[in-house]
């Protein structure tokens, strides 16, 4: 297994994203605006000035605060305690929509992969999910989603995981509703004429004459484009380059039982989600400054108000030195953090095995080091050396002294993500891959000194939402409770 490097690492990446749109402003002043970047452009337009749109010889660029106009959250009965905050999909943040798209000599499939980020974009600047999150269950058949067809990730962001078929109404049935990340466009359920699309491939894709190769949207799987007709780059299990949200507060756990019965849209700037649990109504009521800073107050029935204030995060920035996040409250009476099992109550994983793992002792844990560490784990176990692990080989007294031993005993029915009831060093390799990727904050292919020796407690564990790697998690105050 190979990690894919980007030398320079994060700031390589904007910078080069800031030089591909200072060139295509260039051609722009010098050319016009491209006639397709237009065509593209116009369905964005009926969004304005809500969302922005430019483009250069290659992408149309798509800028939004990730907020949608209609409501949000309302119906969703599996809530992380998410809610839906401003993002900054501008500048070198933008979406991109491919204005040429190029048939893919071998087209891909959304089933299964591709779980993480965005497949597509939603008209309204709304990016649009794999319909499976990034567990491999269909959001839309567990309670997931709002009647929109969204919610939100763990870095507070709202995004679709079905078609936003309400926004039919808005653009008419000649324009699309949203473009898929390989550029080509998805249509309503219906074309333009009105009439039902015939000859559908197996990606919800087919050809005409008027519109050339598109998409549909369905009422049920896979709702938007199956996959990818077009050529798309895979990095990390997400279609690269697209941009990144900007979590202000860790992510939160679960709160079973409750359902969402309102959001209202106080300001541009506050929000008050409602929702019941055990009979009782509760609220979270929240704002956000123009820094991106956010102050949370919930309104927990019985158990009174808790107040929580976070600072902007500064995306991009190894939360080296920032408070240690408070300790959990007892009860479900407000946000929780998320117990990361592989963390322990104490110290982080990283921080306790980092230097094991730091084989050539320089601070610096490669992913060469981690990958070797999970492939002599895995070797360990595979008493048969069949390239499978199977309960035997696991489930004895004793465990393969790593400290990556543990994983395998504690978490096998995660790691075989095909059920098929046994362990492949792929599905091993791919988790612990996972691992790296949620460690590796600035995503160099290196764990830093600052990002496993000197980490913080209380690294949350993955949920859906943006994906290890392209959340990043920014130095946050502690929050400051008032009771
Ligand atoms: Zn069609
Ligand atoms: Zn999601």
């Amino acid at each position: 297994m190979k990690i894919r490097r980007r030398s320079g690492g994060n700031e390589g990446l904007i910078f080069g994203h800031a030089l591909a749109l200072l060139v295509g402003a260039l051609a722009n002043s010098a050319h016009g605006q491209s006639l397709v970047g237009s065509a593209k452009a116009a369905p964005f337009q009926l969004f304005a000035p809500k969302v922005a749109s430019r483009s250069d010889d290659r992408f149309l660029y798509v800028e939004s605060n990730g907020m949608p106009s209609h409501p949000m959250m309302i119906g969703i009965t599996a809530w992380q305690q998410q809610v839906p905050l401003l993002q900054r999909y501008v500048g070198a943040n933008a979406w991109q929509i491919p204005l040429n798209p190029t048939p893919a000599a071998s087209p891909r499939t959304i089933k299964n992969q591709f779980l993480r980020g965005a497949i597509a974009l939603a008209v309204n600047g709304i990016p649009i999910f794999n319909p499976q999150n990034n567990r491999g269950e269909v959001s839309a058949d567990i309670g997931e989603l709002d009647q929109w067809g969204g919610h939100c990730g763990r870095a507070d962001d709202y995004h679709y995981h079905a078609a936003p078929l309400h926004l039919q109404s808005v653009v008419g049935p000649a324009m699309p509703i949203a473009f898929a990340l390989d550029g080509y466009p998805i249509l309503g359920l219906c074309e333009p004429d009105g009439s039902a699309p015939m000859g559908l491939d197996a990606f919800n894709g087919h050809h005409s004459n008027a519109a050339g190769y598109h998409y549909h949207a369905s009422q049920k799987y896979p709702f938007v484009n199956g996959g990818f007709h077009g050529e798309v780059i895979e990095r990390e299990g997400q279609v690269d380059p697209q941009p990144r949200a900007n979590p202000v507060r860790p992510s939160l756990q679960a709160l079973r039982g409750a359902k969402i019965t309102g959001f209202e849209a106080v300001s541009e700037t506050a929000w008050k989600l409602s929702y019941e649990l055990s009979g009782e109504r509760r609220a979270v009521s929240y704002s956000q400054a123009p820094d991106g800073s956010a102050s949370f107050e919930f309104q927990n029935g019985r158990q009174g108000v808790v107040k929580e204030v976070y600072a902007a995060s500064r995306g991009g920035v190894p939360p080296n030195g920032v408070d240690r996040p408070p300790a959990a409250r007892n009860g479900n009476t407000g946000p929780r953090r998320n117990p990361d099992p592989e963390n322990g109550p104490r110290k982080p994983w990283i921080q306790v095995h980092g230097a094991e793992l730091d084989a050539n002792n320089d601070s610096v844990i490669s992913s060469a080091e981690f990958d070797g560490e999970a492939k002599r784990t895995f070797a360990g176990y595979d008493q048969n050396k069949d390239g499978r692990l199977s309960r035997d080989e696991y489930s004895g007294p004793g465990s393969v002294r790593s400290p990556m031993g543990g994983f395998v005993k504690e978490h096998p029915d995660k790691l075989d993500s095909d059920h098929d009831g046994a362990i492949s060093e792929a599905e091993f390799l791919r988790e612990v891959r996972r691992m790296f990727d949620k460690l590796d904050f600035n995503r160099d292919g290196n764990l830093s000194a600052a990002e496993w020796r000197d980490l913080p407690a209380g690294v949350p564990a993955p949920q859906d939402g943006p994906p290890p790697g392209q959340s990043q998690r920014g130095p946050q105050k502690g929050p400051q409770k008032t009771r």
